[in-house]
Formats: C-alpha cells, sequence, structure tokens
C-alpha cells in the first residue's frame, strides 16, 4: 500500500519496493498526482509523458531482483543537464525547440542506476541568479510561503523536493545554485568536488566553476544519489582519475567557524539559529574552533568578475545559428545580433557584456588576471585553515527566503551567495543541511546549515551533516 509520500525519503522507498509495500508504478502515480496538485508553484518546466512506461520496467526489474539501488525512484532533473531526446532549454528562451541529442553523464549513471524520470524543474536562465525571478518561464513560489522565492538557480529542483513531487532532484552549482535553494526550501543539497561528478551534457555557465550535484529529503539520500553520480569520466576532461584520489581517512571532528564573516548583513535570527546548531554539535563531541580566512572577504568580488568572464565566452555558442531560436536578419550580423537580443534576458545580457568588457585586452589584467589571483589566495586560506580543522561552518545564506521582486538591483541579488560561492572558486565540496526555522510574517521559513571540506572528503559532509540532521529533529 501507498503510504503517505510527505513521509518517504529514497532510503525508505528503497525497502519498500524490494519488500513489496508498494510498487513502482504505485509511487510514479502517487508523485504524478501530486505535480498535478502543486502545478501552482510552477517547479517543473515538463513533465515527462512516459514516467508510467519507466514505472513498468523499474517494476520488472525490482520483481527479478536486478534492480539497481535507483530502481523505481522518482527523480526531477534541471532544465541545463541533457537527457536523451527531451527538451533542455536551460530556463531560457534561447534554447527553444532544442532537443538534447544524447544523455548527461549523470542522466545515463541514474538511468543504469534505475532511477525514473519525471521532469525537467524550471531555474534561472541559464543558472544566472538565487531566486529563480530570471527564469523566461515564470518564477518558482517556494513552497513555505508562496510569496517568496525559492532560491536559485536550482529554484525548481529544491522546490521540487520540499513540495514532495520527487524524492530526489538534480541540479547545478555555480556559486551556490544547489545549497542556496536547498536552505530557502529546507531540504539537503549537495555541491561536490569539482571534477568529482562529470559535466559531461551539463549546458555550461562557467567551466572551472560547476558541478553537477544531488538535492534531495536527508543526507542519507544526498549520499546515495552522490555515489550513484560520481566518478571519472573521459568526456569530461577535468574529470579526476581515480589513481589521484587520496586514502581518507576518519573525520576527526574539528569545526572551524571564520568569526569575522559573520558581521553585517547576516539576519539575526539566522544567526542565532546558525549558534544553535554549533552548540548541538558540541554535545554530540564536534570540537567548535575560531577560524580565520584573511581573504574570504573578497570571494564574492572575485567571483562576480571570474563568472561573467567565463559566461561570455561559454554563452557565444549561442548565435541564432547552432541551437534553438534563430531570428531572420537582412545579413548574418544582423542574425546574430537579433537573436542573441531577444532570446536572452536582461542578467544574462549583463554577464555577457560585463564579461565581454572583463576579458578585453585593456582590462583583462585589471580585472580577469587579478580576480584570478584572489581566487587562489582563497584557496590558499582554505588549505591553511583545514591544517587545523575538518570542516568550516557558515550559514548557507544571510537571510531565509525573501519576498519575489523584492531584490531590485543586481548586487543585492549577489549578497545571498556570499556563504556559497567560495567552494566553488576553490572547487572544495559543500553541503546545506536544514537547521530549524525562522519566522517572517507569521510564516516559518527553513534555513540552512552550510559545511565546507577539503577536496574530496564528502564522507566527512555526510557525516556531520546527519549529526546535523539528528540535532534538529
Ligand atoms: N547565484 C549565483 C550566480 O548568479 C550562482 C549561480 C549558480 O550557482 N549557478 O552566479
Amino acid at each position: 500500500m501507498m503510504t503517505d509520500i510527505e513521509h518517504i525519503t529514497i532510503a525508505e522507498a528503497r525497502r519498500d519496493l524490494d519488500g513489496r509495500t508498494y510498487s513502482a508504478m504505485e509511487l510514479a502515480e502517487a508523485h504524478l498526482s501530486r505535480i498535478e496538485e502543486k502545478k501552482g508553484n510552477n517547479a517543473y518546466l515538463e513533465v515527462f509523458d512516459d514516467v508510467r512506461q519507466q514505472a513498468k520496467e523499474a517494476d520488472k526489474l525490482v520483481q527479478s531482483g536486478r534492480g539497481g539501488i535507483l530502481a523505481g525512484i522518482p527523480i526531477s532533473v534541471k532544465d541545463n543537464i541533457l537527457i536523451r531526446s527531451r527538451r533542455a532549454s536551460a530556463g531560457s528562451k534561447m534554447l527553444e525547440g532544442y532537443r538534447a541529442p544524447y544523455d548527461a553523464t549523470v542522466v545515463l549513471k541514474i538511468r543504469e542506476a534505475g532511477g525514473i524520470f519525471l521532469g525537467r524543474t524550471n531555474m534561472d536562465e541559464f543558472a544566472m541568479g538565487s531566486s529563480t525571478e530570471n527564469s523566461a518561464f515564470g518564477v518558482v513560489k517556494n513552497p513555505h510561503d508562496e510569496a517568496r522565492v525559492p532560491g536559485g538557480s536550482s529554484g525548481g529542483s529544491a522546490a521540487s523536493i520540499a513540495l514532495h513531487t520527487a524524492l530526489g532532484s538534480l541540479g547545478s552549482d555555480t556559486g551556490g545554485s544547489i545549497r542556496q535553494p536547498a536552505s530557502l526550501c529546507g531540504v539537503v543539497g549537495l555541491k561536490p568536488t569539482y571534477g568529482s561528478v562529470s559535466r559531461y551534457g551539463l549546458i555550461a555557465m562557467g567551466s572551472s566553476f560547476d558541478q553537477i550535484g544531488p538535492l534531495a529529503k536527508t543526507v542519507e539520500d544526498a549520499e546515495i544519489l552522490f555515489n550513484v553520480i560520481k566518478g571519472n569520466d573521459p568526456y569530461d576532461s577535468t574529470s579526476i582519475p581515480v589513481k589521484l584520489y587520496p586514502r581518507i581517512s576518519e573525520m576527526r571532528k574539528r569545526i572551524g567557524v571564520p568569526r569575522a564573516l559573520l558581521g553585517e548583513g547576516i539576519d539575526e535570527d539566522v544567526l542565532k539559529n546558525f549558534e544553535k546548531t554549533l552548540a548541538a554539535l558540541r554535545q554530540s563531541g564536534y570540537d567548535v574552533i575560531d577560524i580565520e580566512l584573511p581573504y574570504a572577504e573578497y570571494a564574492l568580488p572575485a567571483y562576480y568578475v571570474i563568472i561573467p568572464a567565463e559566461v561570455s565566452t561559454n554563452l557565444a555558442r549561442f548565435d541564432g545559428v547552432r541551437y534553438g531560436l534563430h531570428v531572420e536578419g537582412k545579413n548574418i550580423a544582423e542574425e546574430y545580433a537579433e537573436s542573441r537580443s531577444k532570446g536572452f534576458g536582461p542578467e544574462v545580457r549583463r554577464r555577457i557584456l560585463l564579461g565581454t568588457h572583463i576579458l578585453s585586452a585593456g582590462y583583462y589584467d585589471a580585472y580577469y588576471t587579478k580576480a584570478q589571483a584572489v581566487r587562489q589566495l582563497i584557496s590558499h586560506d582554505y588549505e591553511e585553515a583545514f591544517k587545523a580543522v575538518d570542516l568550516i561552518a557558515t550559514p548557507t545564506s544571510p537571510t531565509p527566503a525573501f519576498k519575489i521582486g523584492e531584490k531590485t538591483d543586481p548586487i543585492s541579488m549577489y549578497r545571498s551567495d556570499i556563504f556559497t560561492v567560495t567552494a566553488n572558486l576553490t572547487g572544495m565540496p559543500a553541503l546545506s543541511i536544514p537547521s530549524g526555522f525562522v519566522e517572517r510574517e507569521k510564516k516559518e521559513l527553513p534555513v540552512g546549515f552550510h559545511l565546507t571540506a577539503p577536496m574530496l572528503r564528502e564522507s566527512w559532509l555526510f557525516a556531520a551533516g546527519k549529526d546535523v540532521q539528528a540535532s534538529v529533529k
């Protein structure tokens, strides 16, 4: 019998499916009707027409005992990750009508593990944003308060989990796009180590930052998904070869807190919630140690210099000829210009302009080279800090979910990423875990606790994340 899907996790569904408590078909049906019920939140851009067919196949596999770890598990996928023969629009008009010619490596891996693809989730255009307000297909409404944003850019993925319309989701994180929406929607989100999950089949934003990662209801579920999607991939030249993986020792339960970063601009109750979680971790045997990250305050400016530069080069391929939208013009130059100005929204155009400026001969050294140097200094700060601690903790976001339309100037939006961009600058893995709620206008809004680990130490994040999870219950 199908119980209430609100209380099912991937780990539980695995046991239930294997124990024949319900079938993959029943689980899929329950999710499809829930998606229909929650349509107004706009988390999905498309629900696939073959979900029941996939469930039927999954049931056969489960019955034969040959099903993988995800056999029959319903999963949603961010609109910038390619699923063969399905549309992928990256939340942009520019990719109108585009269909993916192949599966992203992560999709292939989930397929092989038996996962069921429910549909494509809404996102900020080409993953630029922290609210999904930049989507060409309308904003996603936060499951906890529909007047508020779900965070971004993977806002559709985070909302799909919080609304119980999927058991797991794939998002992408370039500067916080998995962790910040996870925090604002009250779910778990992991940005894996750069190079540990293949980027093959991910529509690129900033190639030296982008990582695909899981969103889920629990840390256990995020771990299950990560174990399925990780691994070396010859199709991604930045994928880490297995022989370079270090031996991972036990975590020693030392958490560093960069106090100097926890000042201005952070809501008081968010900070209180953070201190409460730290106190709970002390209770479970962690040492909480103050640390210094002298260059971390420059993370946001460095990120917002390098990112437009990478965006402007990556998005040069969308010329109105090779993919998606095409606008006729008198000559090829006019066709490029018309297609690009009609296809791209304002934030994407802003970054292309900024990036082109930053990379131009006269400014390259002043901006790009300087920001890359700062990136190095920040990585060095983290490496030094990790000599004394195993994990570094901050809140995930300085505020809970903000109102739709509230942040009108780009800089105030960029500030939401203050705690998340460093993990992408350094390549280190980071996890956001729900740590409770704060109240705004009589609504309980979720808050996230953010942990960063040294390269390839996802196992430490999961271990500490489970302790955070246990302390909140
Ligand atoms: N909000 C950040 C930005 O707009 C992060 C985006 C992301 O991680 N994809 O760049």
